[in-house]
C-alpha cells in the first residue's frame, strides 16, 4: 500500500501551516515578525502561541513538553514536564503558559561549563528559539531552545551559532548595500550536512565492550575483505539495510527532516544520508535529530548505528560534509556565480571574502572539527588532511589568477577583464566537484567543508565559518565605505586583486593525500595541526579571541571555558578508551590467549605421550608466540593503567591532553598491534568477542 508522504511529512511538527490555522491572525503576524526579524516577543503573543502549541500537541497525543537544548556534551538534553495542572478538586486540566514556552530553568550544574559554573550560579536558563520549529517525539512536545548561565553566558552550541548567523547577516548586508544591492535587509546561512554512519548487528555490537563504551573498536584484526574491491560504494542495498533506511526516512519525514539521499558508502557496513539543506540553526537541530533517530530506528531493526568517526581500523571512518552557503532574504544565493555582471561582482567579493576568511582562520576551522574520534581520520589518507586548504577548481582559479595579474581569462570564452565584473562566464557546477581530498571545496554554488567528524554537532564549524566570513566582510566594508560611487568598481577590483594575492596560498587544487602536499603546505606557512591537543591552544590565540569578541560570539570567559571543555572532553575520552582497553585485555582477551595456548600445549603433550618422536614444531612455536604476546600485553596493560592514573593527577588540562595523545594513545596503539597479531592465530570460537568478519559482514 502506498503512503501519502506529503501528509506524513512534518505531521509531528508545529509548522507554519499549523500556526496559521491555530493562532489568531494578529498573534500569528506578531510571531512571524519575531521569527523573521528577530524582534522581541511580547508575553501576550507567547501566551497565545503556548495555547495553540499545547492544543496541537495534545491532539497529537502529547502529554509532556520539554525544552530541548544542546549543551557542550555534543548531545541534546531534555527534561520533561507534563501539561497536567491540578484543579484542586482531584482533577486536572492540560495547561501550558507563555512563560513556560519562552523560558526554562534547568539546573546547569551537571553540564560541562569549563569553569563558568564556579563563577556563576548553578542555575541555567533555556530560552525558546522560535526560528526552529517545535515537534512531537515520544508523546512529548519538544521546544528548541538556547541554553545559558544565570548571567547569560552561553553553555550550549546553539547560542554562539545564532550570534554568528546574526554577525554574518549584519556584515553581509553592509557590503551588499555598498555594492548597490539595497533591496537586501538580511542574509541567512544555509547548511546541508551529509551524514555517514555504520550499521552492525546489534548482538555483535553488544558483545563488545569497546563498541558499547567507546563507539569504536580498540582491538580487532582486519577481516580478509575490506574495501579494496570497491564493491560497496553505491552498491545494491541489502534487504535489512533497505528496510532500515526506509523506516528511518519515514521517521525523519514525520519530524520534518527533509531526508533526501541514501546510499552505501566506501567501507563495508558504511552508509550515508543527506537531507535537503536548510537554514543553519534548523539544519543543526535536524542533524542532531537525525543522529538520534538513526540510533533509535537501528535498535528496532536489531542493528546498532555507529556514528563514531573511526569505528574500525583499516577501513574508512565516517565524516560529515558540511555544505554551506549564504542566501539573501530576497532569495539569491550569494555563492552562485550567476549570469550577469552585477551578480558576478557580488559573487567575486563574497568568494574572495571566504578565501581570506579560511586563510586567516584556518586554525579555528581545524579546531571546529577537532575531536578525539576525528583525530583518527584527518590526515589518514581517507579523509581530508589536517591541513586546511581550499579547492576552487581550475576555472575559478584561472579567473582569480587573471584578476591578480590583470590578464585575460582564457576559459571557454575569452572575456575582457575590467573590474571583475565581466570576467565570469556562466560555468557548470560539475566542473568543480571532482576533488574529494580537499577539506574545503567550492562545489558550484556552495562550499563543502569536509573535515567534520560524523558524530559531532555541526554548530561549531558553522559558528566559526560564519564569524570568520563576517570579519572579512566587515574589513571590506571599512576599507571601501568612503569610496566615491564613481570609483567603487575599480576599488572593488583592487580589493579582490590584493586579497587574492595575499591569501592564494590557501588555494590548493591538487591531491591533499600526498606527502608532497604536506611539504608544500609547510612552505606556504599553512597550519598543520595534527591532533586535537596540538590544535586546541590556537582557540585562545589572540587573533581568535579578538575575532570572537569583536563579533560578540563569545565573551572572554566563554572562550576560556570552551577551551577547557574541549580539552577535558579529549582527556576523558582517552581515559575511557584506555580503561576499556585495559578491561578487554585483562578480562576478555588475555584469558582467551592463555586458554588457547594451554589447550595447544596439552594437545602437544598428549601427542608426545602417544608418539614420543613427534616434534610438533609449529604447535610449539604457536604456544611460544602466544605466550610472548601474553607477556607483552600483560606488562603493557600494567603500564597503560599507570599512565592513565598519572593523567588524573595532572593540574593542567593542556598537559593532560598532550600526555593522553603522546603517551596513552601511543601505548594503546602499540598494544593493539600485538593483540591484533595474536588474534589472527586464535580460532574464532576461542575469541571472547565478535571479530571484524562478524561485525562488518553480518548484516
Ligand atoms: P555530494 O555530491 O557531495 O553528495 P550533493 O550535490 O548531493 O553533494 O549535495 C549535498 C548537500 O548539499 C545536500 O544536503 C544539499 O541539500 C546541500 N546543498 C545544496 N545546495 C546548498 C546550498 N545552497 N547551501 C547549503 N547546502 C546546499
Ligand atoms: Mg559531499
Amino acid at each position: 500500500m502506498s503512503k501519502d508522504i506529503p501528509s506524513l511529512y512534518g505531521s509531528l511538527v508545529f509548522t507554519d501551516k499549523v500556526m496559521r490555522d491555530k493562532l489568531p491572525k494578529d498573534m500569528y503576524k506578531a510571531l512571524k515578525k519575531t521569527i523573521e526579524n528577530g524582534t522581541h516577543l511580547e508575553l501576550d503573543v507567547a501566551n497565545s502561541v503556548a495555547v495553540a502549541m499545547k492544543e496541537w500537541a495534545v491532539e497529537n497525543g502529547a502529554t509532556h513538553f520539554t525544552h530541548w537544548f544542546q549543551p557542550m556534551t555534543g548531545y541534546t538534553a531534555e527534561k520533561h514536564d507534563s501539561f497536567i495542572s491540578p484543579t484542586g478538586d482531584g482533577e486536572v486540566i492540560m495547561d501550558f503558559s507563555g512563560k513556560e514556552l519562552v523560558k526554562g530553568e534547568p539546573d546547569a550544574s551537571s553540564f560541562p561549563s569549563g569553569g563558568l559554573r564556579a563563577t556563576f550560579e548553578a542555575r541555567g536558563y533555556t530560552a525558546w528559539d522560535p526560528t526552529s520549529p517545535a515537534f512531537i517525539k515520544d508523546q512529548t512536545l519538544y521546544i528548541p531552545t538556547a541554553f545559558c548561565s544565570y548571567n547569560g553566558e552561553a553553555l550550549d552550541k546553539k547560542t554562539p551559532l545564532l550570534r554568528a548567523m546574526e554577525a554574518l547577516s549584519t556584515e553581509a548586508v553592509k557590503v551588499l548595500h555598498l555594492l548597490g544591492n539595497t533591496a537586501v535587509t538580511g542574509v541567512n546561512t544555509t547548511v546541508g550536512p551529509e551524514q555517514e554512519y555504520f550499521l552492525v548487528d546489534k548482538a555483535a555490537y553488544r558483545a563488545r565492550r569497546d563498541l558499547l563504551f567507546c563507539g569504536r573498536t580498540l582491538l580487532g584484526a582486519p577481516a580478509p575483505k575490506g574495501q579494496e574491491m570497491e564493491d560497496h560504494y553505491f552498491g545494491v542495498l541489502k534487504p535489512r539495510v533497505a528496510a532500515y533506511m526506509h523506516d528511518l526516512d519515514e521517521e525523519l519525514w514525520k519530524l520534518g527532516v527533509p531526508a533526501k539521499t541514501k546510499h552505501n558508502e566506501v567501507a563495508p557496513a558504511q552508509h550515508e544520508l543527506a537531507p535537503v539543506f536548510d537554514t543553519a540553526n534548523v539544519a543543526v537541530d535536524h542533524n542532531q535529530l537525525t543522529m538520534e533517530v538513526m540510533k533509535k530506528v537501528a535498535d528496532k531493526h536489531d542493528l546498532a548505528c555507529l556514528l563514531h568517526e573511526k569505528p574500525f581500523e583499516g577501513i574508512n571512518g565516517s565524516g560529515k560534509h558540511n555544505n554551506w552557503s549564504i542566501i539573501t532574504n530576497t532569495g539569491s544565493n550569494l555563492l552562485d556565480p550567476g549570469k550577469t555582471p552585477a551578480e558576478n561582482t557580488q559573487f567575486l567579493v563574497f568568494l574572495t571574502a571566504v578565501i581570506k576568511a579560511v586563510d586567516d582562520y584556518a586554525d579555528l576551522m581545524r579546531i571546529s572539527a577537532a575531536t578525539p574520534g576525528n583525530d583518527h581520520r584527518l590526515g589518514a589518507n581517507e579523509a581530508p588532511p589536517a591541513i586546511v586548504s581550499m579547492f576552487l577548481g581550475d576555472e575559478l582559479t584561472a579567473i582569480l589568477q587573471a584578476i591578480e595579474n590583470d590578464t585575460y581569462f582564457s576559459g571557454q570564452h575569452r572575456v575582457q577583464l575590467d573590474i571583475g565584473a565581466h570576467v565570469l562566464p556562466h560555468f557548470f557546477k560539475d566542473n568543480t566537484d571532482r576533488n574529494r581530498t580537499s577539506p574545503f571545496a567550492f562545489t558550484g554554488n556552495k562550499f563543502e567543508f569536509r573535515m567534520l567528524g560524523s558524530g559531532q554537532s555541526v554548530a561549531g564549524p558553522n559558528t566559526v565559518l560564519n564569524t570568520a566570513v563576517a570579519e572579512v566582510l566587515s574589513q571590506f566594508y571599512d576599507e571601501l565605505k568612503d569610496t566615491p560611487a564613481d570609483q567603487m568598481e575599480s576599488a572593488v577590483h583592487e580589493w579582490i586583486k590584493k586579497t587574492v594575492k595575499a591569501h592564494k596560498r590557501i588555494i590548493f587544487n591538487g591531491n591533499g593525500y600526498t606527502d608532497e602536499w604536506v611539504e608544500e603546505a609547510e612552505k606556504r606557512g599553512l597550519f598543520n595541526l595534527k591532533s586535537t591537543p596540538e590544535a586546541l591552544p590556537q582557540f585562545i590565540a589572540e587573533k581568535n579571541v579578538d575575532l570572537f569578541l569583536k563579533h560578540h560570539i563569545f565573551t572572554k570567559e566563554e572562550i576560556h571555558s570552551r577551551y577547557e571543555i574541549l580539552l577535558e572532553n579529549y582527556v576523558k575520552t582517552i581515559q575511557l578508551e584506555s580503561k576499556t582497553m585495559q578491561e578487554m585485555l585483562s578480562k576478555d582477551f588475555l584469558p582467551a590467549v592463555s586458554r588457547f595456548a594451554g589447550e595447544v600445549s596439552k594437545s602437544v603433550l598428549d601427542k608426545k605421550a602417544l608418539l614420543p618422536s613427534i616434534k610438533a614444531e609449529k604447535e610449539l612455536a604457536l604456544v611460544e608466540s602466544l605466550t610472548a604476546a601474553y607477556e607483552t600485553l600483560s606488562e603493557g596493560n600494567d603500564k597503560l593503567k599507570a599512565l592513565t592514573e598519572e593523567v588524573s593527577s595532572m593540574e593542567s588540562m593542556q598537559e593532560a591532553a598532550t600526555f593522553c595523545h603522546d603517551k596513552v594513545l601511543a601505548l594503546m596503539d602499540e598494544l593493539r598491534a600485538v593483540a591484533d597479531e595474536a588474534e589472527t592465530r586464535i580460532p574464532e570460537k576461542e575469541l571472547p568477542y565478535p571479530t571484524y568478519d562478524q561485525l562488518l559482514f553480518s548484516v
